[in-house]
């Protein structure tokens, strides 16, 4: 890792604007931004079309010695290669979601995705966006951040999204109880699960917009940088 490179851990539940937020901040910091959360929806989108079960871990194991997954961070949008095939939207299914929030808790599977977020870490300086990054993939991060809001105000945020996106089949109940379901899941697992590391700053986005909640994490940053 160079000398001047940075780090910046962004955490928290699913929906609470992780992405969007990020994005924003790569931009504001003019450095890249890599949502592990796609690489975990790539390897769990892999694994419904081969017909997985989470209870065989070995074969999960198999699958991911022949699997290529390449992430291509640029200032615009991160794509991601499975195998060869873009499946930057396939990614972004209910079914996909799901799949990842399942498959995501295998340590094999950890391993293996916090191998290459770690590398990836190493050659640039980075904001990552995810469930562990700050508490496990880069404990030594520059900045640690862990972005929330209320359960209702992140279904109601990621119905919009659906339906921006051109899904209309969803219903908020539906998207309350996915969310709540993989929370639990994120939570509750063995290894690297969903928690605010000891110095991450909490930020609260459930009555902010997006524009307040880069401004705070921004001025936080910059005085995180003034200091060391
Ligand atoms: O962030 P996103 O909602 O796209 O992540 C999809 C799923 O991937 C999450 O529900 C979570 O189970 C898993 N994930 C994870 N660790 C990360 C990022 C995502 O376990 N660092």
């Amino acid at each position: 890792m160079k000398p001047n490179q940075i780090t910046i851990a962004l955490d928290g539940p699913s929906g609470a604007g992780k992405s969007t937020v990020a994005g924003l901040l790569a931009k504001k910091l003019g450095i890249l931004h890599l949502d592990t959360g796609a690489m975990y929806r790539a390897v769990g989108l892999k694994a419904l079309r081969t017909g997985l079960t989470t209870d065989d871990e070995e074969a999960v194991r198999r699958m991911l010695e022949t699997t290529k997954l390449e992430v291509i961070l640029s200032e615009d949008r991160q794509r991601v290669l499975l195998d060869g095939e873009d499946v930057s939207t396939a990614i972004r299914t209910p079914e996909a979601s799901l799949a990842a929030s399942d498959f995501s808790k295998l340590p094999v599977v950890r391993h293996k995705l916090v191998e290459l977020q770690r590398q990836m870490a190493d050659r640039q300086s980075l904001i990552l966006d995810g469930r562990d990054i700050g508490t496990y993939v880069l404990p030594q991060a520059t900045c640690k951040i862990f972005l929330t809001a209320e359960p209702a105000e992140r279904a109601r945020r990621r119905l919009l999204d659906l339906q921006a996106s051109g899904d209309h089949s969803a219903t908020l109940e539906q998207v309350l109880q996915d969310i709540e379901y993989r929370d639990r899941q994120d939570a509750g697992r063995a290894l690297a699960p969903l928690r605010q590391a000891e110095d991450a700053i909490l930020v609260d986005s459930t009555d902010c917009s997006v524009e307040e909640v880069v401004d705070r994490i921004t001025s936080y940053i910059k005085g995180i940088r003034h200091e060391s």
